[in-house]
């Protein structure tokens, strides 16, 4: 049995791309007592996080939040908009786009799945699952889409299981430039809160959002931010849906209130994430990830490792996938670095496994954390009994020293 009364001394390294680390504020935040639901005091939290959420996600139309994991927000998102036997264009970028695809499928929609068709010599058992989306093979689909068969487009921002960020807003200019009605739907649930999202500016139409990457709280809420559009597809979509119904939401959600039970206290502690992320402003918030993410590559380039994410400009800001040497268990190495530094990295998934493991580099983390990560994975290399080319420590620190991020001073002032 597992033993629940050991714990190691000093911080756990949570170090997986979400759930990521929660601030003791927020933990703060959220320990303040469970209120009446459909009392007075509950609206002002209600429409705090209601309208502070239309700013995170850059729409001034509704968001809407759900008790539930962002699996939720996905099936929210498809249910309210479309109906049995829809034909929806899905890109195949990683796992987490494979498993969106199995979803629609259940729910009696038809997927056609689109996705880099070329060799991969890298992962050739997994082709694509290292590159953005390609914005023109999205066009050139809808294009000859005469009839306009297919009712969605959907695309994942930030894809998790590779470290590899699309650009939407080609997405948004090829769906235009086909001329196609299609409803452009993105998973921005790693994305949101790291990485720069513009809903309006870029056209999208149901955004699907979650508590525990970016947002630094843990998991449990989730989001849909709709368009005008999303919202008249309401109107006529016939897939059954009564928990995930927007149309009770955003009655309700005029006064601050919801047609069932929040999750009152995760909402506390997002009311504080949403103060603590406009008060650093958001473009710097992208900025600290992109600074992160350069920091923990240099290291990996370092090791001589590849990386999972084979298009150097589309490397995410939020993780990064490394590929471990073949025959060597990635899960293994995983494990050892688990079990002698307290420092949790993420799995490979789905085709992946095995292969890689994933460093999170998102949230409340600070550069000292990052080479704590990187250490931890060297020392696992070294006894793992992988060559490494050189110090992937050194190679950080020499980043993070050099390009120097603003400083707490500087941020108060
Ligand atoms: C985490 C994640 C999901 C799944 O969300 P759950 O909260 O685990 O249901 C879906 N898509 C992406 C891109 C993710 O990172």
């Amino acid at each position: 049995m597992l033993k629940l009364d050991f714990h190691p001394t000093g911080k756990h390294f949570l170090q997986i791309p979400g759930p990521s680390p929660v601030p003791d504020r927020i933990l703060r935040a959220m320990s303040l007592p469970t209120i009446d639901h459909r009392g007075p005091e509950f609206g002002v939290l209600g429409t705090k996080v209601l309208t502070g959420m239309q700013a995170i996600f850059k729409t001034r139309h509704p968001v809407i939040i759900y008790p539930a994991s962002g699996t939720g927000a996905w099936e929210a998102a498809m249910c309210n908009t479309l109906s049995p036997g829809d034909a929806v264009l899905m890109y195949e970028t990683g796992h987490f786009a494979a498993l969106w695809v199995k979803l629609a499928k259940r729910l009696g929609l038809v997927p056609e799945v689109v996705g880099w068709s070329g060799a991969d010599e890298f992962m050739p058992h997994a082709p694509g699952w290292g590159r953005g989306v390609q914005a023109d093979l999205i066009e050139q689909r809808l294009r000859k889409d005469t009839e306009h068969r297919l009712k969605a487009v959907c695309v994942v921002h930030n894809e998790t299981s590779t470290g590899v960020t699309s650009d939407i807003a080609a997405v948004r200019k090829a769906i235009d430039a086909a001329r196609h009605p299609a409803l452009l739907m993105v998973d921005t649930i790693s994305g949101i809160a790291s990485v720069d999202y513009r809903h309006d500016e870029w056209g999208i139409d149901v955004g699907i959002g979650s508590s525990q990457k970016g947002l630094m709280l843990p998991p449990g809420i989730s989001f849909n931010a709709i368009s005008p559009r999303a919202i008249e597809a309401m109107k006529t979509a016939r897939l059954p849906r009564s928990f995930w119904s927007w149309d009770e939401m955003l009655e309700f959600n005029k006064d601050g209130y919801f047609p069932y039970t929040p999750s009152t206290n995760v909402l506390y502690g997002l009311a504080e994430a949403i103060d603590m992320l406009q008060a650093e402003g958001l473009d710097k918030v992208f900025a600290r990830h992109e600074r992160w993410g350069a920091g923990v590559r240099a290291a990996v380039a370092a090791w001589g490792l590849p990386m999972q994410c084979v298009e150097p400009a589309r490397a995410s800001p939020v993780l990064t996938g490394v590929v471990t040497p073949v025959g060597v268990d990635a899960d293994a190495v995983r494990r050892l670095i688990y079990e002698r530094f307290d420092l949790s990295l993420g799995t490979g998934l789905g085709k992946l496994k095995g292969r890689m493991f994933r460093i999170g580099h998102l949230g409340d983390s600070n550069d000292l954390a990052l080479l704590a990560t990187v250490a931890g994975c060297e020392m696992g290399f070294k006894l793992s009994g992988v060559k490494l080319a050189a110090s992937g420590i050194l190679a950080a620190m020499e980043y993070f020293a050099a390009h120097p991020a603003p400083s707490v001073l500087q941020k108060a002032a």
